[in-house]
């Protein structure tokens, strides 16, 4: 027996259970043991969705806005008051430390109260005319939004999708990965159970390209937005662009870490080393190449490898476990094919590269070093526990570096140069730059991606206005 509830499809307010409907299983990637089967909603199904969709939308988006905030923030307390066992089933299904599940999930309550807050803060504006007449510009929710979550963050992903659509008065249907459904099921529920029409918040599952092929054909649906790969967002997109549907796509990354010799590497490692293992590296703005001054190459690697070899692999589920397994059997796979080609391009091994035992989807913490730019780990986002460092000759080979890929999601830079900083600031190609800090995500900020990483923002001011559309109203 597990902690882990029972999945359903939440359609019209109504749970409906995998009687009668294709289920797959869910594993516990510590364990490799199925702990839940989550039922897969038929054509028919979606239909409903949809016609729910389009009804909820009318009445939602006439709610007034502080009684949406009111709603949205009861849902938020109660997030928060299942946080701990919120948690169990996100670490039960996705393998991270409870703690981060804990952590993950009142962040999804904080960025819900951000929304929540910022609804009301939504102001059109007033052209008056000399000659009298009156150009009022309105915002408006857009219509019902279609999410489609990844795994990495099974919480945090989700709000992302439908918090900034809720307050903005759009309805919504989520669809979180069909591999860690649970944490999202819940926040659903949570939203139902304050008082969201269970009409204008749905949440489905099935198999992820039947889904989206179903809601996206439909003219009901009129938003868009997705977080996974960029091979899917750009699938997705041309979905999208067949009815003009506006899209959000928060794709992948492949974090450039510029390290210059003016900072304190100790502090420097501390604080990324964290950073590139946490969620196993299984992050959209994971640092992962980082180009280091030449002249503090050797003392940064070797420190990373110290740091590294340190750190307390184990169940999510045990007390002092610092990193959980991969989500899934595809991630140690597909770090152990991406080393063994950077090896054998002339890549070195620092430490790692091997699979912990022989149960769940545990990976060594990994560092390679002088990587060929030709490896495909150079070039593919490794979405793993391993760093890649390489000795940079000055600023303008390292900028050259970061911007080489078509990714733009996140970068760091570690320099005390206040000219320098604004210099990168003005000249690396990233969505979010970091500068001495591992932090690019605040409730309060757009998170999003330039280039390959995607386009529109979540979260911040900008995370609500992504779900409103204006309308200009010209008054004689
Ligand atoms: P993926 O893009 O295939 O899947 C990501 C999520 O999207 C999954 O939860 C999946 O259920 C869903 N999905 C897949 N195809 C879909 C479709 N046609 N319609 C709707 N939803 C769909 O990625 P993956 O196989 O899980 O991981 C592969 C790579 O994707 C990773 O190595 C990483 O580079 C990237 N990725 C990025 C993020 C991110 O946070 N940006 C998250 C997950 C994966």
């Amino acid at each position: 027996m597990t902690d882990y509830p029972t999945l359903y499809l939440s359609i019209g307010g109504t749970n409906l259970s995998n009687e009668g409907r294709d289920a797959v299983n869910v594993i516990n990637p510590a364990t490799g043991e199925t702990i839940g089967s989550v039922p897969h909603a038929t054509a028919a199904d979606l239909d409903a969705a949809l016609d729910n969709a389009a009804k909820g939308f009318k009445s939602w988006r006439n709610t007034p806005a502080d009684k949406r905030a009111a709603t949205l923030n009861k849902a938020a307390a109660l997030i928060r008051e299942r946080a701990g066992e919120i948690a169990v089933s996100l670490t039960l299904e996705q393998g991270k430390p409870l703690a981060e599940a804990k952590g993950e999930i009142i962040y999804s309550a904080m960025l819900l109260e951000f929304y929540a807050g910022e609804i009301k803060r939504i102001y059109g504006r007033t052209l008056v005319r000399p000659e009298g007449q009156r150009v009022e510009v309105q915002y408006h929710p857009v219509g019902p939004v279609a999410g489609f979550a990844a795994w990495n963050f099974p919480a945090l992903n989700v709000m992302r999708k439908i918090g900034g659509a809720l307050a903005a008065g759009c309805s919504t249907i989520v669809k979180p990965s069909e591999e860690t459904p649970a944490t999202g099921l819940a926040l659903v529920q949570a939203l139902i159970d304050a008082g969201v029409p269970g009409d204008a918040v749905q949440c489905v599952f099935g198999v992820p390209d039947d889904v989206s092929r179903h809601l996206l054909a439909s003219p009901i649906i009129r938003k868009i937005t997705f977080t996974g790969s960029t091979a899917v967002g750009k699938h997705l997109a041309k979905l999208a662009a067949d009815d003009l549907k506006i899209a959000t796509m928060e794709l992948g990354g492949h974090g450039p870490v510029l390290v210059f010799d003016d900072v304190d590497i100790d502090k420097t490692l501390d604080t990324m080393v964290a950073a590139k293992y946490r969620n196993a590296g299984q992050v959209c703005v994971s640092p992962t190449r980082f180009l280091v001054h030449e002249s503090k190459f050797e003392q940064f690697r070797d420190g990373f490898i110290a740091r590294a070899e340190k750190i307390k692999v184990g169940n999510g589920m045990e007390d002092g476990t610092q990193m959980g397994p991969m989500a899934s059997e595809r991630g140690p796979d597909g770090i152990a094919r991406k080393i063994a080609d950077a090896v054998e391009k002339g890549a070195k091994l620092g430490t790692g590269g091997e699979r912990i035992g022989n149960q769940g989807y545990f990976y060594q913490p990994s560092v390679l070093s002088e990587v060929p730019t030709d490896a495909i780990i150079m070039n593919e986002e490794p979405f793993g526990p391993i760093a890649l460092i390489n000795p940079m000759a000055g600023e303008e080979a390292m900028i050259e570096e970061a911007n080489r890929l078509p990714y733009g999601l996140a970068a760091y830079a570690w320099t005390n140069d206040p000219a320098r900083r604004r210099r990168l600031a003005a000249e690396v190609e990233a969505g979010m730059l970091a500068i001495n800090s591992a932090g690019v995500s605040a409730v309060d900020a757009p998170f999003g991606g330039v280039k390959w990483s995607g386009y529109g923002s979540e979260d911040g001011r900008e995370g609500v206005m992504a779900c409103m559309v204006p309308k200009t109203v010209h008054e004689s």
